[in-house]
């Protein structure tokens, strides 16, 4: 009899076990998976379906310069007019650094003074994404894009018309693309 139970104690642990590393190998399987998204491609003039891209800090260390990788991925700050699109004017779209993805057109680009390249609009909404940021003592909406999760910038509710929004970017997290 006791021998009987110790058995099916023996039996119980192991039936947990191998539950356990099923479920562990499902959401690590979860989190591995890119999720389909719907973005606006400037290029198709529509939106289009893609895979968000997902890489690990070593990946992007070897694609990303030092400052691209500081920006986008650690969420740094270049400073004011240091950045190659502070005051640019071609005319064409401001594409992610890191993954390529459509952001900004310039005819939604304006001079904030700022010394940071400033927009009243991305490209569509969804190919952004933004989140409270805390940091600093205080409180600033930050933006990320949307299929890479790159630190773009932040968004202010003091930019023009017709948005009043004043999308406020890092030109390191940026590749302009010229455009007729
Ligand atoms: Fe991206």
């Amino acid at each position: 009899m006791k021998k009987a139970t110790f058995l099916a104690g023996l039996l119980t642990v192991l039936v947990a076990s191998v539950l356990v590393v099923l479920e562990s190998g499902k959401d690590s399987a979860i989190v591995n998976a890119a999720s389909r998204i719907k973005v606006f491609s400037a290029e198709k003039g529509t939106y289009v379906m893609s895979d968000e891209v997902v890489k690990t800090k070593e990946e992007w260390k070897k694609i990303l310069t030092p400052e691209q990788f500081h920006v986008l991925r650690e969420k740094g700050t270049e400073r004011a007019f240091t950045g190659k699109y502070a005051t640019s004017h071609e005319h064409g779209i401001y594409r992610c650094a890191g993954c390529g993805l459509d952001l900004f057109r310039s005819e939604d680009k304006f001079e904030s003074g700022t010394g940071w390249p400033s927009f009243t609009a991305p490209i569509a909404k969804e190919n952004v994404k933004t989140e409270v940021d805390r940091s600093w003592f205080t409180t600033r909406t930050e933006v990320l894009c949307r299929r890479c999760g790159g630190h773009l910038g932040h968004v202010f509710n003091d930019g023009p018309k017709p948005t009043g929004l004043r999308y406020c970017m890092n030109s390191a997290a940026l590749q302009f693309v010229a455009t007729k």
